[in-house]
């Protein structure tokens, strides 16, 4: 079984698209094509033949390339199936524990509401990558558009409970101003402090601070953490639920 290759490609201000391809089987795809140019310079560059364009959520800064990349490749457009008229261009519509096959590889589908009410998540187990689109970010999470924020609790408690050694492949470079909010609420997480000197580092050589992994999401991404005693504290909300907790952290990052 041959490997899947997973590579960035930055688009607009600071979106990442994901060339995803495994030249045994000829796969190859790209999930979240906020634009169609740098794509096809990326699969040119590669000498690679696009197959597959993969959504996460219907914002444009993620399908703004799919038309134009489906009529230059004759690829095929994957997304959520129930909000078909909001993915241009959608051919195979995907919906919760749906398992795609794309040449050797297979993607699990997880729907992830919250930041759009049809948001989707591709794990692909034997690669160990999950492509998290606008709902986990490195250190983040999406804002709350079309969802509660329990919503958005089980959205990213179903991703955090995925293996802590899988990959996170997030839909944006938002990562060093993540941190410095986190560090805002959990000052001596040691795992934070540490993780933000490496993102700090790899940012100033213009280094992408992608993928990350579960495991590091579950120590220094205050979204994931409203259990820490830490947070608890800077909030002042010793005694609330997980959601609430959530929900507050939430908010104080819309105005951070
Ligand atoms: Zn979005
Ligand atoms: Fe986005």
């Amino acid at each position: 079984m041959s490997a899947l290759t997973i590579e960035p490609v930055p688009c607009l201000k600071d979106n990442y698209a994901y060339l995803v391809y495994d030249r045994d089987s000829g796969f190859c795809g790209v999930v979240d094509p906020s634009e169609a140019g740098p794509v096809l310079a990326a699969l040119e560059a590669r000498n690679l033949k696009l197959t597959h364009i993969l959504n996460t959520h219907h914002h444009n800064d993620h399908v703004g390339g799919n038309l134009e990349l489906k009529a230059k490749t004759g690829a095929r457009v994957t997304g959520a199936g129930k909000d078909r008229e909001r993915f241009p261009g959608l051919d195979d519509g995907a919906v919760e524990g749906d398992v795609l096959q794309f040449g050797a590889h297979e993607a699990h589908v997880l729907e992830i509401p919250a930041h759009t009410s049809s948001h989707l998540a591709y794990y692909f187990p034997r690669a160990r990558a999950v492509f998290t689109g606008d709902t986990m970010f490195a250190m983040g999470c999406g804002r709350l558009f079309e969802g509660t924020p329990a919503m958005m609790w089980a959205s990213l408690t179903k991703l955090s409970d995925l293996p802590e050694d899988t990959n996170v492949y997030c839909g944006h470079e938002y990562t060093e101003a993540n941190g410095r909010f986190a560090l805002t609420l959990e000052p001596n997480n040691l795992a934070l402090q540490a993780r933000m000197k490496d993102v700090r580092a790899l940012r100033s050589e213009g280094k992408p601070t992608v993928p990350s992994t579960i495991a590091q999401e579950r120590e220094t991404n205050p979204f994931l953490r409203a259990g820490s005693a830490e947070i608890r504290r800077t909030l002042g909300l010793e005694q609330a639920g997980v959601i609430d907790v959530f929900a507050e952290t939430r908010k104080r990052k819309d105005s951070f």
